[in-house]
């Protein structure tokens, strides 16, 4: 029996319901599981911990963080701290975690759920059953390159200026991420770039070819253009497994992706860092997509369904425990064929359910999956 440690952080509006339910589900696997059991610590985080500490997150939070096997995170924000200082509003909490644990591989993953697809605006043949994972770049590249200006010219016209930079050991860290997740999947990776028109797309292919041959020759790898890949994305999605791309590129495909699994409320990430020198193991925070829904909070309307895939990816991803993963991926999927439905995803003839009997109705599809 191994112990994992965890790290929750639920935040701010919604986040602190969705996480209620992921506690539902640890303590499903901790009473039924003799293979790995979760302790777990809580923590503020967002404006929940501006509110205690004066700051988005404390220096005791953060170093539980950098402890934990995996940090899931629920969401921050809302209008009563729209005006804290800006150094201290709750986002501040999120890109702290991000910056200090150089969380610098965003995985976005796109599942449609076989009984959600009539709702994409998508053909259900050509999205029913798809799941690809694009992993994009998060701290380089265009958004952080130098100059980033805008500047009047001596004409009165303005001229602005963003540069996109990538060295090769930015290039290469990625790119293993890709191939490592790639193995815990179905083996296959296209890198994509514009190596027609930008130098750095040169530099991604090079280095992403020559990462390929050194590190991971068992997987297979294809290169393709990133306006191609948009394309063929909304052509045929299920030809992809992992789409490893920039910060810029990966922004725009992962919305793309995302588009076709339906609402924001199913939509799960992570963040991965380097891996750790002694130990191999990496940096990690798995969160959902969304916002804190000042909109929907504390009514007990939100779907859980993102915050609990995000803890299944911490499984598959951090934790090295992907039959627990499959089976919470696959009482997501009865809990839907059965019909329920939280109200950003309800269809007709369907039945309305809230966060809770949602969580509850999951934790029920996992006790029937152990019989
Ligand atoms: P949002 O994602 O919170 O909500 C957008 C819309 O989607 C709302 O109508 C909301 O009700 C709905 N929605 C989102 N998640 C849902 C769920 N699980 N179930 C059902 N419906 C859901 O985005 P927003 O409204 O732009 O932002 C609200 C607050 O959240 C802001 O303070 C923003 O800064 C913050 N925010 C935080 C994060 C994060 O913590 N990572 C991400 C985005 C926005």
């Amino acid at each position: 029996m191994t112990t994992k440690t965890l790290l929750l952080l639920p935040g701010d509006g919604i986040g602190v319901e969705t996480m209620a339910e992921v506690e539902r589900v640890i303590a499903f696997f901790n009473k039924k599981s003799n293979k790995a059991k979760f302790e777990t610590s809580s923590d503020l985080v967002g404006g929940a911990a501006y509110d205690k500490h004066g700051v988005a997150i404390t220096d005791a939070a953060m170093a539980k963080a950098d402890a934990a096997d995996a940090v899931i995170f629920g969401a921050v924000g809302g209008p009563q701290w729209d005006a804290v200082p800006y150094e201290h509003r709750p986002e501040a909490g999120l890109l702290r975690l991000r910056k200090d644990m150089d969380l610098f591989a965003n995985l976005r993953p796109a599942i449609c759920y076989p009984a959600l697809a009539d709702a994409s605006t998508l053909k259900r043949e050509v999205v029913e059953g798809l799941d690809i994972l694009i992993l994009r770049e998060l701290t380089g590249g265009t958004y952080f390159g130098e100059p980033k200006e805008i500047v009047t010219l001596e004409s009165g016209e303005k001229r602005a200026v963003d540069t996109t930079v990538y060295t090769t050991r930015e290039i290469d860290r990625l790119a293993r991420v890709g191939f490592d997740l790639a193995r815990k999947r179905r083996n296959k990776v296209h890198m994509a770039a514009k190596w027609n028109v930008m130098r750095t797309g040169v530099l991604w292919r090079e280095v992403v070819t020559a990462t390929h041959k050194a590190y991971a020759p068992d997987v297979q790898l294809e290169h393709i253009l990133a306006d191609n890949c948009a394309m063929q994305l909304i052509r045929n999605p299920k030809q992809f497994d992992v789409i490893v791309t920039d910060n810029l590129f990966g922004d725009v495909l992962s919305d793309e992706a995302a588009m076709m699994t339906g609402s924001l409320g199913m939509l799960p990430s992570a963040s991965l860092g380097a891996p750790d020198s002694k130990t191999g193991k990496r940096k990690s925070l798995y969160e959902p997509v969304h916002g804190s829904a000042p909109d929907i909070a504390g009514k007990g309307l939100a779907n859980p369904i993102a915050t609990i895939a995000s803890f299944a990816m911490a499984l598959r991803y951090s934790l090295d425990m992907a039959d627990a993963a499959d089976m919470i991926d696959k009482a997501i999927a009865n809990a839907l064929a059965a019909g329920l439905r939280t109200g950003d995803i309800m269809q007709p003839g369907m039945t309305k359910v809230g966060t809770t009997d949602m969580g509850k109705a999951i934790v029920g599809q996992l006790e029937n999956l152990v019989g």
